[in-house]
C-alpha cells in the first residue's frame, strides 16, 4: 500500500512539475531528494530549490566537493545530501538545530575560513504565498489534509521567489588526529578525542539504551 501510495505520488509530482515548468535538471534534484526522504514533502521541495539556487550562486556543480551547516534538522538536510553529496557520512553536512530554514554551501577550501552563501526562505517574500505562508509559520489555517496539493504547486510555482541569499563567511574544519582507545566501562573502541572523563560516551552523557534479556 505504502509503496503504491509513493509511485501514484511521484507520478503527480513529475506531472504537477511539468505543468509548473520546473526544468529538467531541477526535476532530477527534486526526484532524487523525495527517494531519500521517502515522501514529498513540503521541505524537501523547497529545499532542492534552494540547493539549486545555491549551487548557481556558487558557480558550480554537485561533482565538486561540497560543505553544507544545515540550520534545521527538518526535511533540508536531505535535500543537500541527495543533491550535494555534503552528508551527515561524509561529514561535509553539519545540521546546526537552530530552528530556521536556511544552510549555507561551500566549495571545499585548505583555508581557515572560506566564502558560503547562506540561502533561505524569506518571510518577507511569503506574503504573496499564502498556502506556503502558512505551511511555514505553521498556522493553523493551513490544513495538511485538504491543502498538500495546492501547497507543492505554490512551491513549485514560487520557485526561488520565497528565496534570498546573503555571502557570509565560514570556519573550515581540518581532520582530526586521533587514536582507538578502550573504554574501562563497556569495553569498545572508541576515538580518544570523544572521551568523556576517561569513559566513552554511551556510558556517560550520551547513553540512550539499557541491555535486556530476550
Ligand atoms: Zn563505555
Amino acid at each position: 500500500m505504502l509503496m503504491r501510495e509513493q509511485t501514484d505520488n511521484s507520478g503527480n509530482l513529475e506531472s504537477l512539475m511539468n505543468k509548473t515548468g520546473i526544468n529538467a535538471k531541477l526535476q532530477g534534484y527534486i526526484l532524487n531528494s523525495v527517494a531519500l526522504h521517502s515522501y514529498p514533502a513540503p521541505g524537501v521541495l523547497i529545499g532542492a530549490i534552494m540547493v539549486d539556487y545555491a549551487l548557481e550562486l556558487l558557480g558550480t556543480t554537485p561533482d565538486e566537493k561540497l560543505f553544507a551547516v544545515c540550520e534545521t534538522p527538518k526535511c533540508l538536510p536531505d535535500a543537500l545530501q541527495a543533491i550535494a553529496h555534503a552528508t551527515i557520512g561524509n561529514k561535509r553536512l553539519t545540521v546546526l538545530p537552530i530552528g530556521k530554514f536556511a544552510f549555507t554551501l561551500n566549495i571545499s577550501s585548505k583555508q581557515a575560513a572560506v566564502d558560503a552563501v547562506r540561502v533561505f526562505v524569506d518571510i518577507k517574500k511569503l506574503k504573496n504565498f499564502a498556502t506556503i505562508n502558512h505551511w511555514f509559520i505553521n498556522s493553523p489555517l493551513y490544513d495538511r489534509h485538504r491543502m498538500a496539493d495546492t501547497l507543492q504547486e505554490e512551491i513549485f510555482t514560487a520557485g526561488r521567489d520565497i528565496l534570498s541569499f546573503e555571502w557570509v563567511k565560514v570556519g573550515t574544519t581540518q581532520k582530526p588526529q586521533w587514536n582507538s582507545v578502550m573504554c574501562p566501562d563497556c569495553g569498545d573502541m572508541v576515538p580518544d578525542y570523544m572521551l568523556e572523563n576517561n569513559k566513552c560516551a554511551a556510558c556517560g552523557s550520551k547513553g540512550y539504551y539499557e541491555k535486556i534479556q530476550k
